[in-house]
Order: C-alpha cells, then structure tokens, then sequence
C-alpha cells in the first residue's frame, strides 16, 4: 500500500481490480483511479460497452429513473400476456423464473415501490450531477443534448403521467405540461399527423452516447493510471484469509483455443465488481445470490436522413412515446429509437413484433427521418433485480465490492454510483445516503 496522491487526502491508495468493463465499470475505474489507486480493468470482451451499454436509448432523466415493480406493473404483464404488440413481452423461458417473478410481483405494492423509487432518484439526481461535472471539467464529447420530452397522444396517457408531477415537484425536477403546439415549437420536426395531447418538458435532462462516454472515460481513466486488460475473463475470487494476504483474482482468455488459452492468477487489495450480473462461475465465491434477470430491450439505430434546404427531420434532443414506452434520441447526426421489456427469450434471437413497434413509433413521430436502408438492430439486457435498485457496497467475501444491477438506468445512475462506491471503498462519507443500495436490503 503507498499514500494517497496529492489531493486525496485521508484515502489510502490500494491495488484495486475492477471486473467488467461496461459504463458502470469505466466509470468506477475512473473514479477509482482519481483516488490515487492503481487499478487495473479486466474485461473479458475486446473493449469497453460491448454488452448492456453498447446501443441503450441514452437517456440521462433522474425523474424518470424509478423500479419497474410498480403497482401497475401486474396489469401491464397481464397485457403482455394477452397482446403480441404489448411493450412487455414474455418468452419461453419466463417459466424458468418463478422466483424472479414472484420476488418482483412482492415489490409492486405502494409502499416498497415508493421507497426503491426515493433511493434510486437520489442516486440517479447525484448521478446526473457527476455526469456534468466530469463533462465539463474534461470536455468530454458523446453527442450530449439538453432536454428531454415524454410524448402524450391522449387524455389518458395525460392524466396517468400528470398524477407523478407532484413527485417531480418533490424532487425539484424541473417541468412542464405543454400543449400540443409548444411541444412542436421545441420539437418542430414532430409529424403533424399523428395526434398529440400533450407533453412533459424537463429541459435539464440529458440525452447522450453511453459508449461514447465510455470511451471517454476510460482514456481519463488511464490518463490516471488505470490500466485495461481485454479478452480476460475472471474465473474465480479468494481471498485466502490471512492478515494482509489480499483477494486473489484467477483470469483466463475467453478467446484462445481451450488448449492453449493464456491464464494468470494476480493478488489485489480490493476488486470491484461491475458485471452487471454476478456472473454463474463466481457466484459461490461471492458469497451472494443475487436474484437478478435480464430484462431484453432493443434499439435500432440509422442515420438522420438529412435533405440541402429542408429543415432536420430528426428529433433535436430526446422523446419518449408514454403509450408505447419507446424512446427516439438523437446521437449526433444518428437517429436512436429503443425500448421493448423482454423477459425469457435468447440474447441473440431478435423478435420481429419488438422491432415493428420500434419502427413503428419512428414513422408515427418522425416520418422518413431515418436512412433506414444503414439501420443497425441491437437487443441488449437490463441486469435487473426484482425490487428495481442496483446493489452498491461491500459483498460477503472480504476484499469484494459490488457495483452491478442497474436495469434500464445504468447510463443514468453510472456516475453517481461509481463515486458512491469509491467513496465506500475509500472509508470516506459518501455525498449521499447510501441506504437501500446495499445487499442488506436484499436480505
Ligand atoms: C434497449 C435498452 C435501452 C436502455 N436505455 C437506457 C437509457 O436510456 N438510460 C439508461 O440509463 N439506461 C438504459 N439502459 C440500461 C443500460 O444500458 C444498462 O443498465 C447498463 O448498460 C448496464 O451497464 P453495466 O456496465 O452494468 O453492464 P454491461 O455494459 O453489460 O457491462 C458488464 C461487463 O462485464 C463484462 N463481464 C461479465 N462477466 C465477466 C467476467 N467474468 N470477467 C470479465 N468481464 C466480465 C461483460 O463482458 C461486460 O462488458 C437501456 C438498456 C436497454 C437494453
């Protein structure tokens, strides 16, 4: 152990390996490495946000940002059950959850759904705070826009979103009901044809590239030290339980032949794990179960169809269509359009009825917007607990740390949750109360 670097007084500087490398595993490394720590990245893939943070929607909106085990959530399933068209869907292999399913049918009553909501916001405020100041002291680049706007075509869907305002107003999100013309004065390229009724305005939400900020941040990260190490793949935890003997971490490469696959064993002072889900193999090590699922979504991505003298036909920061629960964001001259809840179905079998309602949405707001013949399909997982907030803190076995289980908010809550866990990790006071994000709450 050597002391901390100049400004970082009162940390202890440690040997510390951060497993995966997604948003949530870059942005820890990072905060880590401004510590004054060494780490070292290991990533079992070829580079950063290749898995759950390659091709999200890219909203930043902490109001927003709330579990999905709600006490409207069981009506909603049961819609899934009866309608292909449904926003949430079930394959097969939901049969083989009961215990997920029943642990988040548990979580939708009011209360339990109100308190995960208060603990993930408060993360997720913090989180956007952290993601502006990083931007802003290191210019970081990852096609940001400021502004976000929910899409209302009805009465209905009106009335339903106007009944979270007061919550909003509670955590001084700042918004705006409009009518139908103010919202296309901000978004003048909405279609005129598909009918609005109104729409939430939060102008200090964000919408911007999760990979590309990755990308970014991790060249921080090095710049403070942090090395990366791709194609490993981290095979076992332990910590062999003498006084100052460490955790030691067991690594292979994913990619070689099994034969001559390279493979090392390297002692640390502390690990960090960010893979999301806590990986089958290293389960027992870890000491907990972790009930998490994924939770499918998909994205299609093309270039904005841009035209000499007519005015953009893509949207200019970011919409969410309240019926359909799909998003359409602007990623630099790209057009995102994201959304879909997915459960039992495989990572690489893409369904047609997600997609069509994907296009569908795009043609309903956005109409030829899209250079559709370059469009790129992505399906991707929520690593996803029943009850909705992630897991940040301390893990059974000593030395361990966990920092996984985000859901559809992991670009949202990345920043906010890195610096919680390194301020834990580092035995200083966190800047918010990290109470509920802890395993004890899973207990
Ligand atoms: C369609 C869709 C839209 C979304 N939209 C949004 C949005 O608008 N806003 C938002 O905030 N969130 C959104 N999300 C959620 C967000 O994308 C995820 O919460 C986030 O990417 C999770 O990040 P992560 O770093 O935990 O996981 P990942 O990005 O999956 O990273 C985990 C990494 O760990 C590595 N790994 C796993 N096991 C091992 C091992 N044994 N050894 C070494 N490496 C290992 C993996 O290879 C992977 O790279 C969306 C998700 C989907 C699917």
């Amino acid at each position: 152990m050597q002391p901390a670097g100049p400004g970082q007084a009162g940390v202890v500087a440690l040997r510390i390996a951060v497993i995966g490398a997604g948003i949530i595993g870059v942005t820890t490394a990072y905060e880590l490495a401004a510590d004054g720590h060494e780490v070292v990245v290991f990533e079992r893939r070829q580079s950063v946000a290749t898995e759950s943070s390659f091709a999200n929607a890219g909203v930043v909106a902490p109001g927003y940002v709330s579990p999905w085990a709600a006490p409207w959530m069981p009506i909603k399933a049961l819609g899934g059950l009866l309608s292909p068209d449904s926003a949430v869907r079930f394959g097969s292999g939901t049969l083989g959850m009961p215990g997920w399913m029943l642990r988040f049918l548990a979580a939708c009553t009011h209360s339990t759904h109100q308190l995960n909501r208060r603990r993930m916001q408060r993360l997720a405020i913090y989180s956007r705070e952290r993601l502006e100041a990083l931007t802003l002291v290191h210019g970081l680049e990852y096609d940001l826009r400021k502004g976000y706007m929910t899409l209302l075509r009805s009465k209905t869907d009106t009335a339903r979103v106007s009944k979270g305002l007061p919550v909003l107003q509670e955590l001084g999100v700042e918004h705006q009901l409009l009518g139908p013309q103010q919202a296309r004065e901000i978004e003048p390229a909405l279609s005129p044809h598909t009918p609005l009724h109104a729409a939430l305005w939060l102008p200090h939400d964000l919408v911007g590239n999760c990979r590309q900020f990755a990308h970014a941040i991790k060249s921080r990260a090095q710049e403070r030290g942090a090395t990366f190490r791709f194609g490993t793949d981290i095979t076992s935890l332990v910590n062999p339980g003498q006084r100052n003997s460490g955790l030691r971490i067991s690594w292979r490469s994913p990619d070689d032949a099994p034969k001559s696959r390279p493979r090392g064993e390297e002692t640390f002072d502390a690990a960090v794990l960010c893979t999301g889900q806590v990986p089958a193999a290293l389960a027992r090590s870890v000491g907990a179960r972790l009930p998490t699922a994924s939770i499918w979504g998909y994205s299609l991505t093309a270039p904005v169809r841009q035209r000499d003298g007519s005015p953009d036909p893509g949207p200019r920061s970011g919409v969410m269509d309240e019926r359909y629960k799909v998003s359409i964001t602007r990623l630099g001259q790209r057009v995102r359009v994201a959304g879909i809840a997915e459960l039992g179905t495989a990572a690489d079998v893409l369904g047609d009825a997600p997609l069509r309602t994907l296009y569908k949405v795009l043609e309903d707001w956005y109409p030829g917007a899209a250079e559709l013949a370059k469009v790129q399909h992505w399906k991707g997982a929520r690593p996803m607990l029943p009850d909705g907030p992630p897991v940040i803190g301390r893990a059974p076995l000593p030395g361990l740390w966990l920092n996984l289980a985000h859901g559809g908010s992991g670009w949202a809550l990345s920043c906010g949750s890195a610096r919680l866990v390194a301020d834990l990790l580092g035995g200083r006071s966190p800047q918010i109360d990290p109470e509920g994000l802890g395993l004890e709450r899973l207990r």
